[in-house]
């Protein structure tokens, strides 16, 4: 018994430390584990999964496993361990332990023979779970339920899995299964499909604050309102990490923390150097960024951390400049007000281009032998950048919210024009900045007579004529999207057969003009069809005889007509 509580405390003691205060702070409890939740309700930020399990008891339809999936640090072993409370609690309390019965303190101080925690991790083999399978078979001694909690359950070998997996597929009334894990997409499907799923969020600023906070007043700590925000962000949604750290800035600074020392122990980033980075980069103070880059490199802080800060913070300068402004920002309303009033003076896209080449730091940074001079020198680069070398650019990326060069294309390729073509052109996309690929996507509509040779694929679920006639207006109009007159000679014709992957769409023979225009835009009306039915597919015309019900236009005066010999210049030889 003595053993495990020891093997247990081992577990727990996952609580990440700074090496160098790790052993000041071993010699108290750590605040993780002092304040570690005993209720569902004390659960911060998973109120979702909480709540959930709270009704499961109401209506005794507890399930045999559950799989607890979420980052680090969210309350996931914490909450596993509540439920095992709960299951064997001796107090009747609606699925809230009472804490104070025998079998509560037990499990909450890892003496029960019953409720086991297996670290999936160190304990990942085949003749671990052979083991915990043997385990399985006895009933509990004390309690109503034996509880298998297994943390970093996907950190078993796969033999460890299938054996598992025969536990899980006949398990004992008396059992039940509690897994956790960060990497939910490496445990077996097998196994997730045995178990009833519950994801846990990382937490929110003002979630993990409010967790402090508590700490913070039962410890009797002074804080300066800063270090939460400072704690919070370091911590990355996970509240077994803001603890770990306040623990740290405790054993550092005292009673007393200010955001100063909290900076300097933490080794972060002041905003206030980045806000002087940007202030320099606006007015193209290359000796004061030089400054600002100095500073980092004397206080140590490292290349990788200054350009990850420089991101985020500019990237809050780019949402501050947004409609909703600084609000969005997950900042303290010091700062919110600090990016609101430095956003005024910029314009998003030259933020946006920061951004691009800062991010591109980031990749490069890692590969050169002097990051040093790499910072400097990127970052003067940064400062000479000419505003309206990439604006255009930049405006396709803001008034689309669109990448400029997708693989595919969205627009079609420009209508095929006859010989003597003038008009049309507004139908194709502004000239100036198509990246090369982008023409020759469109380049196929040019060739017909490669296009027929193309074998069509005809792999996938056979489309029948009747789905295609019945999405028939829907093609038409993806086809008319692009403001040609090319949806509305289509709309004149419909499906007539489908072979395979080939559409043909029939025509009344008075078309037989538009039918040519149609053929030479082939390829924009497949494209159409591939959207509407996520297939490759070919298009062909016919002019169908008999079909003149409405034959009171001569071809001439046809208003199509008229608007096709008016777009192409064309006239009627017949
Ligand atoms: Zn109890």
């Amino acid at each position: 018994m003595g053993e495990r509580s020891v093997r247990n405390a081992e577990v727990e003691g996952s609580i990440p430390f700074g090496s160098t205060f790790g052993k000041l702070v071993l010699s108290y409890q750590v605040l993780a584990r002092k304040y570690r939740p005993e209720k569902f309700q004390d659960v911060l930020g998973q109120g979702h999964v909480t709540q959930t399990l709270l009704n499961a008891f109401e209506r005794e339809r507890i399930a045999h496993a559950y799989l607890f999936a979420g980052p680090r640090g969210v309350g996931k072993t914490t909450t596993a361990r509540i439920l095992a409370k709960a299951l064997n609690c001796l107090t009747d309390a609606n699925g809230n332990p009472c804490n104070e019965c025998n079998n509560c303190q037990e499990i909450a101080s890892s003496r029960s023979m019953d409720v086991l925690e297996i670290d999936g991790a160190s304990n990942r083999g085949i003749d671990e779970i052979r083991n915990l399978r043997e385990l399985v078979k006895y009933s509990p001694i004390n309690v109503k339920f034996k509880v298998f909690i297994i943390d970093e359950v996907h950190m078993l070998t796969q033999a460890a899995f299938n054996a598992l997996l025969k536990t899980l597929e006949e398990p004992p009334p008396h059992v039940k299964f509690i897994f956790a894990t960060t990497e939910a997409n490496k445990v077996l499907p097998t196994i997730l499909s045995r178990c009833q799923r519950h994801d846990f969020h990382r937490m929110s600023l003002e979630t993990i604050r409010a967790g402090l906070e508590a700490v913070v007043e039962a410890e009797n700590v002074q804080m300066e309102e800063s270090v939460y925000h400072l704690i919070g962000t370091t911590a990355d949604g996970s509240m077994r990490d803001a603890l770990s750290l306040a623990d740290q800035l405790i054993a550092f600074c005292g009673h007393s923390i200010t955001l100063e020392a909290a900076t300097e122990m933490l080794g972060i980033i002041p905003s206030d150097l980045f806000f002087s980075i940007t202030d320099a980069l606006k007015v193209k103070d290359r000796s004061g960024l030089l400054d600002q880059l100095t500073e980092v490199h004397e206080k140590g802080f490292a290349q990788t951390d200054f350009i990850n800060g420089l991101n985020r913070h500019l990237l809050n300068l780019l949402i501050a400049t947004g409609e909703k402004g600084a609000d969005l920002l997950d900042v303290t309303d010091d700062l919110k007000e600090r990016y609101s009033t430095a956003s005024s003076e910029w314009k998003a896209r030259d933020l946006i281009r920061y951004l691009d080449h800062v991010t591109k730091m980031e990749s490069e940074i890692k590969r050169v032998q002097q990051p040093k001079v790499f910072l400097e020198a990127m970052m003067l680069k940064l400062a000479e950048m000419d505003s309206s070398v990439e604006i255009s650019d930049l405006l396709d990326k803001l008034s689309g919210g669109n990448p400029v060069s997708t693989s595919q294309p969205v627009k079609a390729p420009p209508p095929q024009l006859p010989p003597k073509e003038k008009p049309a052109v507004k139908d194709s996309p502004p000239p100036k900045e198509e990246p090369p690929q982008e023409e020759k996507v469109s380049e196929p509509a040019a060739e017909p007579e490669q296009k027929k040779a193309d074998a069509v694929s005809d792999s996938g679920p056979e489309l029948s004529l009747d789905s295609v006639r019945q999405k028939w207006e829907e093609v038409v109009g993806k086809v008319s999207e692009n403001g040609t007159s090319i949806g509305t000679f289509l709309s004149h014709g419909e499906p007539a057969e489908v072979t395979g992957r080939r559409v043909t769409i029939g025509f009344p023979e008075r078309y037989r003009f538009q039918l040519d225009v149609l053929k030479k835009n082939s390829r924009r009306i497949e494209m159409s069809l591939e959207k509407v039915f996520h297939k490759e597919l070919k298009v062909d015309f016919v002019l169908q005889k008999g079909n003149e019900s409405s034959a009171e236009l001569s071809n001439s005066d046809h208003p199509v007509t008229q608007r096709v010999l008016e777009l192409f210049g064309g006239e009627m030889t017949n």
